[in-house]
């Protein structure tokens, strides 16, 4: 079990003390997180891991999942990508469907926190049930050029809250609420995340008969074309035409991800034939994402959008040398030619593989400044810290404290 003292060798006594004695200001309230999956994706892994540690400040922090069938995580997921800018066609039945499962959850779920914590656009509609507790929406998704007739449709649930929360300053959007800009982060002494020992990394390579006698590409994901994964193999065909290397393109699926098995057949069809693409269908197993991470030379995402993009944290923790695209959250974590490698197009990724490829010294470099990056800015305790003063926020207004 994971302690918040095991943080201070990383980050510091202060930065746990301050923690403690925001926190104490909160002790004993509710606060009910409310998301669409506990397995697969960004939000869930965060939840892991910032629930428990809430609990040890003595804040009552809980997680709730929403129920929903397949046609309605369908109409989510349709909404998750026009929310990030692609043309979707959305009929009247996939809002009634949202709508009814919406009505379910709204009639069926216990709400019980003092702060109801609520994560991306699913669980949107529960705002229904507010009472005289807080409302909180956390948008997890780039919404700086959502299709508007979903956004409309979701602002109506959104502006009930009491406030909103962004990762981007480029994501936020006109709302009559009062709006919070707060990056994801990542637990450092997670299972994804803590060192392992060599002889486990092997292991991993050895279960999914992947030799490490040539430079290893990877991209972990979801199988998800938001995530461009047929992109990668288009880029690494590029880069194989002149250095000899391997491909790893490994995901598991989310339960609210409906589209995965359709992705995954097809990037399995693109890739055969070449004993040098792995494509992996893995379980939900930290120490393998994280062994598969370690084990890689290059680690690229090259998605479409993004969110915040937590494989690339994930992957710069480690000191990898990244190449990714210029989305979402990413320019975040990576400056060009300082953190990473940022790219636009296929024939970019291609470049910037080669490049880091060739160039094992500037690659090394990169990854070093990646991690120091990280360090400063997107691990576990200064996003708990962020939260804190966010709840906190709640019962200051005008100059009075309600606590
Ligand atoms: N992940 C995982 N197993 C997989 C694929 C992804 O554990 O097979 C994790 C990954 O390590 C990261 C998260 O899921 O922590 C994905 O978050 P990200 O922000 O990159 O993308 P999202 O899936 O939320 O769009």
């Amino acid at each position: 079990m994971i302690k918040l003292q095991d943080y201070i060798p990383i980050v510091g006594q202060q930065v746990v003390d301050d923690l403690r004695l925001l926190a104490d200001k909160l002790k004993g309230r509710v606060i009910q997180n409310i998301n669409s999956t506990s397995v697969g994706g960004g939000v869930a892994e965060i939840l892991n891991r910032m629930v428990p540690l809430l609990q040890e400040l003595s804040i009552d922090a809980r997680w709730d999942v929403i129920k929903g069938g397949e046609q309605f995580f369908e109409v989510t997921k349709k909404f998750h990508n026009a929310l990030h800018g692609l043309q979707e066609k959305m009929n009247k039945s996939d809002f009634d469907i949202f709508l009814e499962t919406s009505q379910k959850n709204i009639e069926e779920m216990n709400i019980y926190g003092d702060i109801i914590f609520i994560h991306d656009p699913q669980p949107v509609a529960l705002i229904k049930n507010k009472k005289d507790n807080k409302w909180i929406w956390r948008c997890h998704v780039d919404v700086s050029n959502p299709d508007q007739k979903v956004w409309k449709f979701l602002k109506n649930f959104v502006v009930k809250y009491d406030a909103a929360v962004f990762s981007a300053p480029s994501f936020s959007q006109r709302l009559p609420i009062r709006q919070f800009l707060i990056s994801p982060s990542i637990d450092p002494l997670s299972d994804k995340n803590k060192e392992l020992p060599e002889d486990v990394i092997s292991e991993v390579l050895k279960k999914y008969g992947i030799t490490n006698d040539k430079p290893i590409v990877t991209q972990i994901s979801r199988f998800d074309r938001l995530k461009d994964p047929l992109g990668v193999i288009t880029a690494y065909r590029q880069v194989k035409k002149s250095i000899d290397c391997q491909l790893i393109l490994a995901g598991g699926g989310a339960k609210d991800d409906p589209e995965g098995v359709k992705v995954f057949e097809e990037v399995t069809e693109r890739a055969k034939e070449d004993k040098d693409i792995h494509i992996l269908l893995l379980p939900q197993n930290d120490i393998e994402v994280n062994a598969l991470q370690r084990a890689s030379t290059v680690i690229i995402q090259k998605s479409l959008k993004e969110g915040f993009g937590l494989t690339v944290t994930e992957a710069l923790w480690k000191a990898k040398p990244v190449v990714a695209s210029h989305v979402g959250g990413i320019p975040l974590q990576i400056r060009h030619k300082y953190s990473g490698l940022l790219c636009h197009s296929v024939d970019g990724a291609a470049f910037a593989l080669k490049q880091l490829l060739n160039s094992p010294g500037y690659a090394k470099k990169l990854g070093e400044n990646g991690r120091e990056h990280v360090k400063n800015n997107f691990l576990l305790t200064r996003h708990l810290k962020e939260y804190i003063l966010l709840f906190l926020s709640l019962y200051y207004k005008d100059d009075v404290v309600y606590l």
